[in-house]
This record gives structure tokens, sequence and C-alpha cells, in this order.
């Protein structure tokens, strides 16, 4: 599948939809989800066009991966979420139910999260 630059956050890295940002850095931009699903809930995604991790990792340089990471830790600084603690998630491809075509992690923090996953029925 190849990367349809018309993907919404496509658009925000662009500058042209605007967004709450978080964090921003050479490798990532974090900013807070439309759709929030926990008191904080953010999402990390990467200077690059990439679908999903199996994308990135097969495209960008290490360094870029290595930095892309640093930056999704460093969000959660910036949230004052390190203490409490925090949940990092990426949906990729449709088992997933990915809905946007641009790789990206997703942060919630703010309150406990329970656990994970229901058991496989
Ligand atoms: P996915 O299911 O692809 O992992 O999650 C995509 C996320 O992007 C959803 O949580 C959704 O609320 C969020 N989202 C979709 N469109 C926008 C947007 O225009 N701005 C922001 N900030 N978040 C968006």
């Amino acid at each position: 599948m190849a990367y349809d630059d018309s993907n919404i956050f496509a658009k925000i890295l662009r500058g042209e939809i605007p967004c709450n940002k978080v964090y921003e850095d050479d490798y990532a931009l974090a900013f807070h989800d439309i759709r929030p699903l926990a008191p904080v809930h953010v999402l990390v995604i990467p200077k690059g066009r990439y679908i999903s991790l199996d994308d990135m990792c097969a495209d960008a340089e290490p360094a870029f991966v290595g930095g892309f990471f640093r930056a999704v830790a460093e969000t959660a600084r910036v949230l004052g979420v390190v203490g409490s603690g925090y949940r990092i998630l990426a949906n990729n491809g449709e088992h997933a139910h990915q809905e946007v075509l641009h790789f990206h992690v997703h942060v919630f923090a703010g309150r406990p999260l329970g656990g994970m996953l229901k058991a496989a029925g």
C-alpha cells in the first residue's frame, strides 16, 4: 500500500489543519487526540511518510526510529505522567482498526487504565 499524502495527520504535519501541540522535535510531533479516550490522550506521529511501524522500520534510518521513540518518551515527560504511569499503543492495520494511515502512537494516562484486552474468544 502506498502512503497517501491526503491523510489527516499528513495535513497536520504540513500545518494545513491545526492541532493542540504537546511536543515537537526533528523526528516527531505530539498533539492531543480530538476524541480523547482518557483524561490524557495524545498522539505522537513521525515526521515522515510512514503508514505503520512495519513501514517505518523498513524505510527509515535506525537513528530516525530511535529518535521517534525517544520523542514518545519525551512527550510523556512533558505531559507529567511518567510518575503516575501511562500506556502507549499503536494500531497497525485492519485487525487493529487503524483509522488514520500515518503511523502514530497513542499515549493514554490520567487515571487507572485497567487491563489491556479481553481474553480472546
Ligand atoms: P487509530 O484508530 O488510527 O489508531 O486512531 C486515530 C486517532 O486519530 C483517533 O483516536 C482519532 O480520534 C484521532 N483523530 C482523527 N482525526 C483527528 C484530527 O483531525 N485531529 C486530532 N487531533 N486527532 C484526530
